[in-house]
């Protein structure tokens, strides 16, 4: 059920310039397309889309060779990359698309039939077929089926990868009618309805003291020394160990969820206004922003945009999006509304009937319920709850 079949690619050491070449190519033809569209002035009509971006690098290419001698394929994507980037941003699904830079963001993609192009050379070896490059080995250590494109990068550790991505098949409902709500929390990353509580598991603790000192070598080490190199490529593979968990994470709880339940519901909450700045929307500033801070960085790590997506490929049709309103602030037993209840992140006890539970379960129970929970008129508590919980996206709207 895996989305994404990532493997080891092991290309020779000329193969590598050119990798990196193309990799250039692609980030300077992404950054060049961001800045169009980030400077695009509003008098000058709608901004650039794909289209008029593709015919821009075609002009490009006439007039620069050293563009035009990489993959046109390469740096095509990359438009259509940013595109895509660009939209979902404006969908308020993701964040506003960031500068790629050297040593940070080394991929490129291809798309369509081109990245079809897969040979096996002996049990454990395949290659494939990269536009203006030629035959790359990687290593193939599970059956490949099915995919639709690919991406070959570099981390930071300076190993090469190429992964496939691969629509899974719908996991089967199991039909028993149970429902689940799904809490992305604070302190943990997700809260079952069931009271179940999950979080991926990140670093260890001997691993993060490890960063920590390794940052510190970092700052000691000489720009542009072979040691500070070295250092750098040792925290990139503790960090691909991180990502690689919560990756893994993911997928492990995505395709629990579609098993067991044959409804999800997950709060409708807009990731973008989340993760905006916390400065200017709270009570007190410092005690807030340090809290936003952390939310941030929860949901960030969690992935819980690719947990949601995930979801919604493993369990078509199952997934259901609820308000978001108040499923904090409402007591799952009498339903009473009040954010005094919300005594802390972990602890929820109702002031009305008195109620106890953790905060992220009883949110989560909210959303199993999928109550669409209006302010009856009581604009005071609408006024300070909406300064409370500076994360919801918009006021809702009053009955
Ligand atoms: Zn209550």
């Amino acid at each position: 059920m895996l989305t994404c079949m990532r493997f080891r690619l092991y290309p020779t050491a000329a193969q590598e310039v050119l990798l990196l070449e193309q990799c250039a190519h692609a980030r300077y033809v992404w950054n060049l397309g961001l800045e169009q569209r980030l400077m695009w002035a509003g008098w000058k009509g709608p901004t650039p889309g794909f289209n008029a971006q593709a015919g821009q690098l075609a002009e490009a290419r006439a007039v620069e060779p050293w563009l035009a001698a990489g993959s046109q394929t390469v740096q095509q994507q990359a438009l259509r990359d940013l595109d895509q980037a660009w939209r979902q941003f404006f969908a308020g699904t993701h964040r506003r698309p960031t500068w790629r830079k050297a040593g940070q963001h080394e991929g490129l993609r291809i798309v369509g039939p081109q990245s079809v192009r897969v040979r096996q050379d002996n049990r454990a070896r395949s290659s494939v077929l990269v536009p203006k490059i030629g035959w790359v080995s990687f290593k193939r250590s599970r059956a490949l089926v099915d995919w639709k494109s690919y991406r070959i990068t570099l981390d930071r550790a300076a190993r090469w990868h190429i992964a496939f991505a691969v629509i899974p098949d719908p996991i089967p409902a199991p039909e028993t009618g149970e429902v689940a709500g799904v809490d992305r929390g604070v302190t943990v990353a997700v809260a079952l309805s069931t009271g179940e509580m999950t979080s991926p598991a990140g670093l260890s603790l001997k691993e993060s003291e490890r960063l920590l000192r390794l940052h510190r070598r970092l700052a000691r080490a000489r720009r542009g020394s072979k040691r500070r190199k070295e250092v750098k490529t040792l925290i990139g593979r503790l960090k691909a160990k991180d990502a690689d968990r919560r990756k893994d994470w993911v997928e492990k709880t995505s395709t629990d969820l579609a098993r067991r339940f044959d409804v999800i519901r997950v709060e409708n909450l807009n990731v973008k206004a989340m993760t905006r700045s916390p400065r200017g929307t709270v009570e007190k500033p410092g005690r807030n922003v340090a809290q936003k801070t952390g939310l941030n960085r929860g949901i960030l790590k969690s992935g819980w945009g690719l947990l949601v997506t995930r979801l919604e490929q493993k369990a078509p049709g199952r997934v259901e999006k609820v308000k978001a309103a108040y499923t904090s602030q409402t007591c799952n037993a009498c339903k009473h509304i009040a954010s005094e209840s919300r005594q802390s992140q972990a602890t929820f006890v109702c002031v009305s009937c008195g109620h106890r539970a953790n905060a992220d379960v009883n949110a989560a129970r909210n959303i199993a319920a999928g109550h669409a929970v209006t302010a009856r008129g009581d604009l005071r508590v609408l006024a300070r709850s909406v300064k409370r919980e500076p994360q919801h996206a918009r006021l809702p709207k009053v009955a």
